[in-house]
This record gives C-alpha cells, structure tokens and sequence, in this order.
C-alpha cells in the first residue's frame, strides 16, 4: 500500500464523545477504528465537516442507489410527513402500503402472492425462516422439520437465526458458541458467475439432503452475489441445481435478495439470472433508496396458506413499525424512478466502466482476483486489508471505500458520473497498488 502524505486529515472531524461513547458496527470500544464525521450528503457526495468531499463508492452499504438528498425522495417524504409519518399496522392500513405491494408484487416473481412489511433486513430474514417453520409444520404435521441448510460465505444479517446462517467462521459464531442453533451447511459453490459450471459444485447438497431433508424446512442463500460474507459471485446453474433439489426432498426456497435486489446485478432481482424462482424472498437494503429502515417478505399463496391452515392459524410476527407509512411512500417513488430510467442499460454501462476501471489490478502482485457483476466491483487481495489505514487514505484522496476482509469493493450509486466513477477506482487502485 502506497503511503503518499499529502493534506492531514483534520483533528474536526473525529469526534472525542462519538469516539467514547458510540458504538459503531462491529468496533471495539478499546481500540476504535477513526470515524469521520459527515456534515451532509448530495449526489454521490459525502462532505465532512471540514469541507472534504468523498466520492461514495458504498452507496452506504447497497442502499442509496439513487444517490443522496435526491429531490424525488426528498418531496415523497415531505408529502408523507404532512399526512402522518406512522400508524400501527393492526387493524389499520393505508395507501403508501397498498401501493407499494402492488409495485413489489409487479416486480417480483410471478409466483410471489404475499407480502410481510419487517422494519430491517435481519427481521425480513428472521420472519422468512418464521414462515418457512411454520408452514412446514403444517404442511408436513412433522415437528421436527424445522432447520435449515446453506452454502458457507453466506451473509444474512445480524440477529439470532438471521447469524446462524451466515458463514460458521467469518461470520458471528466464534463468539457465540453454543447460543447458536446448529445449521447444516455445504460449500460455496466455486464456479464462477463468468466461468464453467462444475457439476461437482451441487453434489455436497445432494448428499445432504439424501441424509437429512427430513429434518430441514428451508434452504437460505443469496442468489447468484455473496455479499457481506465473501463478495463472491457463483453459476447461475447452482441455483437451477438447487431449486431442483429443493423441489425433490420437498424443502421450501428462501432466496435472500437484500443486496441484490434493485439492479444491483444487472437484473431487477438477482434470481433472473437463472430464472429460479423461490418460495420466499426477502428484500431491504435500496427497498427506500437508502432513505429509511424498511425490508419485505414476499411468499407464494401456497405457503402463506398453508401457514393460515397450521396450527397457529397465523403467521406469528408483527413488528411495530410494520408498513411504516414514510418508508413506503419513499420506497414507492424509489421503485418509480427505477421504472422510468431504462436500469438494465444504465447499470452495464457502469459495469463497463467498472471492469475497465479495475482491470489494470489484475496485474498486481498483491492481487487474487478481480470480479465484476453489475453495478459491482471487486479486487480481492491476497492479504486482509487494514482498514483503517485504508479508509485514510480514501479520504486524502477524496474517496468513500470500506473494505472488509481481503475484498476492497465499489458498488456505488446508480447515478454516478463517468467522470466520478472512474475518479473512484483510478484513486481506489491508487491505494492498492503494491
Ligand atoms: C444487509 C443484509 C442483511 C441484513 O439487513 P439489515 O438491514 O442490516 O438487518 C440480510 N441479508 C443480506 C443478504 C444482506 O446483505
């Protein structure tokens, strides 16, 4: 990593009490990586209190595809706030709701039917292994079929079942222990989204299956982009597989889409890619355009009846921001600007841009590889990053970077310039370059 000192990064924007007093994501309260306190945000900017500029390359973790302070999102949730900014969910509905869940529906899988307003990505996951629990009690009277199996790498939040899918060592379960429920879990499948398919990548979940299908009521993944768990991007036939097997050993499909949902990848959803359809889907993340907390699980009638016809009689979850009113009526105008602009386009444009703008790291020495999949750009280096040196070196430069792991990786938002963009990974490489 290059070491250029150039401007000092100003003593103003770390900030004494937030660095005593607030915890951050996964931060130590001992030896507290630097924050950086921002000011405002416009566009695909980010001004420190100082005045520094940063180009977002995170789009604030998949979230802000519109970009920051955008007009549209700014009147809906000023129209919104006039009319009432929540209502409980129970016993009450109103139009923000309705109208969102026409445009969800519209957009999902055709054979999605129900929709469940959670209030963050980690309860969407949380209520999506609810139904599937529940329903395949119901529908198979056999208590005990109630676990689940995923492949390793995975990410699906943050919350007690939502960990014990993510991945059993870069995940959260070295510090858990115990507390966790024990899931089943099989290999990340290894060929590559761009690459071969490998038959051998879907027989560890064949052998699985074949042994305990009758104790598992749902497989859980992220379709076709690993996030948070690894930035890896696998065969659309994994997913054919998977489906198939599902189907066989009568398990139900919950089809994480939280990252990928929205044109991240160059579709609408990422299970287009292998016109794999689930029988649960959870969605969050640019659900409101980075604007507020709101996620969704969208299933087929057949499992949300099945759930009405068990035991229970319902489905046991209802939080209390549920549908919140502002959240949807800035996820409707978010989804119409998605519906206007033609996405598909727009977003290989910036892959283009993307690939171009990276390819020079694949010569590297320091480098393990190089992968894009819409709006998505990833160097992996051979050794994990520092990311606090890392993170000081974007903001020197002027760029917004966080990487994780041994993956320094750029998603930024859908309305960059080419200008901006190219800024950002040319300074990007800047920082890696051995
Ligand atoms: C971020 C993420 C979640 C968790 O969402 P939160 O809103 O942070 O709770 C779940 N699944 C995937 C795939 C994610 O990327």
């Amino acid at each position: 990593m290059s070491m250029k000192t150039e401007k000092n990064v100003p003593e103003q924007v770390h900030d004494s009490f937030d660095r005593d007093h607030l915890w951050h994501p996964y931060t130590s309260t001992v030896n507290p990586l630097p924050t950086y306190k921002v000011d405002r945000a416009e566009g695909v900017r980010i001004y420190l209190t100082d005045g520094t500029a940063l180009v977002d390359g995170m789009s604030s973790w998949w979230c802000a595809c519109h970009g920051y302070n955008n007009p549209r999102l700014n009147r809906a949730a000023e129209n919104q706030l006039r009319k009432m900014s929540h209502v409980m969910f129970g016993g009450l509905t109103h139009e923000p709701a309705i109208s969102l869940g026409k445009k969800l529906l519209a957009m999902a899988p055709p054979s999605m039917n129900n929709i469940f307003y959670a209030d963050s990505g980690s309860v969407a996951v949380e209520v999506a292994m609810k139904m599937a629990v529940q329903a395949s009690i119901s529908r198979t009277g056999d208590h005990n079929r109630t676990n689940f199996v995923t492949i390793r790498s995975g990410y699906h939040g943050d919350t007690w079942n939502a960990m014990s899918v993510c991945d059993p060592v870069t995940g959260m379960h070295g510090a858990f222990g115990p507390a966790l429920p024990v899931r089943y879990f099989v290999p990340q499948p290894r060929s590559r989204f761009d690459g071969e398919w490998n038959p051998a990548d879907i027989e560890p979940l064949e052998s699985l299956l074949k042994e305990h299908s009758s104790e598992i009521a749902a497989m859980i993944l992220e379709p076709i982009v690993q996030g948070a768990g690894g930035m890896w991007f696998y065969h659309p036939q994994y997913l054919r597989e998977v489906r198939r097997l599902c189907d066989r050993y009568s398990i139900y499909l919950i089809l994480d889409e939280i990252a990928t949902g929205f044109w991240r990848t160059g579709k609408l959803f990422a299970w287009e890619w292998a016109g794999v359809e689930p029988d649960i889907m959870t969605i969050g993340k640019a659900l409101t355009g980075g604007y507020l907390t709101s996620a969704a699980v969208l299933t087929t009638r057949e499992v949300a009846d099945t759930i009405s016809n068990g035991e229970a009689g319902v489905m046991m979850h209802g939080p209390t921001f549920m549908a919140n009113p502002l959240a949807c009526a800035i996820a409707n105008e978010s989804l119409d600007i998605l519906s206007e602009g033609d996405m598909a386009d727009r977003i290989s444009h910036l892959n283009k841009l993307i690939a171009e703008g990276l390819e020079p790291a694949r010569g590297y020495e320091n480098v393990a590889d190089v992968r894009t999949i819409g709006a998505i750009g990833v160097v992996e280096m051979k050794e994990p990053v520092d990311v606090g040196e890392f993170q000081k070196q974007c903001v020197k430069r002027g760029i917004w970077v966080r990487p994780f792991g041994r993956n320094v990786y750029i998603m930024p938002p859908y309305i960059i310039s080419d200008d901006d963009l190219r800024f950002l990974i040319s300074n990007m490489l800047e920082i890696i370059k051995p």
